[in-house]
């Protein structure tokens, strides 16, 4: 078989099936159980070429969790698709005792997906006038971007000047959908009109300093996707009944933990274990799992107050969306239902569990490292 017989012949279950075998007897491999799908090739077709079957990863979830959110209020069982032993029961612990200390806080602070071209320009001088056009015609650039949506929204142009290259960072609010398609469509239109007026030469409409898909501090400061931040308060008689611990010992181990390991080790994210939660989430709900990265971004603190344990934790980047991408396959939109957050309207609800669910993670993670379960635990649960 040459790679040009593993292209897409059409997009049928007899189509997949028919690549699944020749596949298979290239490989000498039996591609049974990746054959064994619930749903048909169709509803796969804007997501993936060459389809051959799926990779069928373990769901799970936690919960009754209890939210207050401004979009999600109430108690929710949360899917999450995992293949690490003890992750969900360590979440739900964090779940079970945030929900009797009377649920979690969460607020999307911030909303904006960014995509950020890079320019040509002739020299410092060059760059500086490009900047100076783009401030002066935003509004002719806004028309270009939102000409290819009836979504997006260009909220902000933030040019960066380097040499010869001029980065320009743009920011859209993107409606319920991630947004990372649209916003590359978008910023293409702006962009060939900035060329097309100022004779800078674009070179990619993807800069890197979007920054998509890499860990890095632009997404950390200014925000990617949604801005999440969350808290709670713990009891003292909860925190020892439930997580054998107390608040200094839990308020230590993230201070010399998150704080200090992650400043020592260059860590862009000062936080347990925020990209678990994050990555078991997305799998679980459609999302672009390659943008866990950005997740990984998170910050958690916790504080001693008086006995009681204060958690919370600050997520950055979070790109999600509720129409578009993998939302669209059928166990996904499925796992979606389950937290009433499927289709328009359903973004910042999504947002803010996935903010509750690593406020759960961080709490739990952080409580067994400061009782000294940690080894343990994985050791019943994950081996
Ligand atoms: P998409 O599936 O490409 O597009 C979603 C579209 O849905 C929007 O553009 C919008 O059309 C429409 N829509 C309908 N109802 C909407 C609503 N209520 N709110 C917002 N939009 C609505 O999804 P995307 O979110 O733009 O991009 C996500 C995909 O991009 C994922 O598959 C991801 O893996 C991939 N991705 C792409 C890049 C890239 O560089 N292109 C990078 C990373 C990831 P209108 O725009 O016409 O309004």
């Amino acid at each position: 078989m040459t790679s040009a017989g593993l292209k897409n012949k059409g997009k049928t279950t007899a189509d997949m099936n028919e690549r699944r075998t020749a596949a298979a007897e290239y490989t000498k491999t039996s591609l049974e159980n990746i054959g064994a799908i619930s749903f048909d090739a169709l509803a796969a077709e804007k997501n993936v070429e060459n389809m051959i079957g799926a990779i069928q990863v373990p769901l799970g979830y936690v919960g009754p969790y209890r939210i207050k959110g401004d979009y999600a209020e109430g108690e929710f069982l949360v899917p999450l698709a995992t293949t690490e032993g003890a992750l969900i029961a360590s979440v739900n612990r964090g779940c079970s005792v945030i929900s009797r200390a009377g649920g979690a806080s969460v607020k999307v602070v911030k909303d904006e997906m960014t995509r950020a071209p890079v320019f040509r320009t002739r020299d410092i001088c060059h760059a500086t006038e490009v900047s100076e056009w783009i401030e002066a015609n935003l509004a002719r650039i806004k028309e270009a971007a939102e000409s290819t949506t009836s979504h997006g929204k260009l909220l902000s142009v933030m040019p960066f000047p380097a040499g010869r290259s001029l980065h320009v960072r743009f920011a859209y609010e993107t409606g319920d959908a991630m947004g990372m398609n649209m916003a590359t469509i978008a910023t293409e239109a702006a962009a060939k009109l900035i060329a097309q007026e100022t004779g800078a030469v674009l070179i990619s409409v993807s800069g890197n300093m979007c920054t998509d898909k890499k860990p890095a501090a632009v997404n950390g400061i200014l925000g990617r996707g949604k801005t999440i931040v969350a808290d709670a308060l713990i009891p003292r008689a909860l925190l020892e009944e439930k997580m054998h611990t107390t608040a200094a010992a839990t308020a230590e181990t993230c201070l010399r933990k998150c704080a200090q390991g992650s400043a020592l080790a260059g860590s862009l994210g000062q936080n347990a274990h925020a990209a678990n939660m994050i990555a078991a989430l997305y799998i679980a709900t459609g999302q672009d799992p390659a943008q866990v990265v950005e997740g990984s971004l998170c910050m958690t603190t916790c504080e001693d107050l008086d006995g009681d344990l204060y958690i919370s934790i600050r997520l950055p980047a979070v790109e999600v969306g509720t129409v578009g991408g993998g939302t669209r396959l059928p166990c996904q939109q499925e796992a979606l239902q389950m937290i009433d957050c499927l289709g328009p309207g359903k973004a910042k609800k999504l947002a803010e569990i996935v903010g509750a669910v690593v406020l759960a993670g961080e709490l739990s993670t952080l409580c067994a490292q400061a009782a000294g379960h940690l080894g343990n635990a994985h050791q019943q649960l994950g081996r």
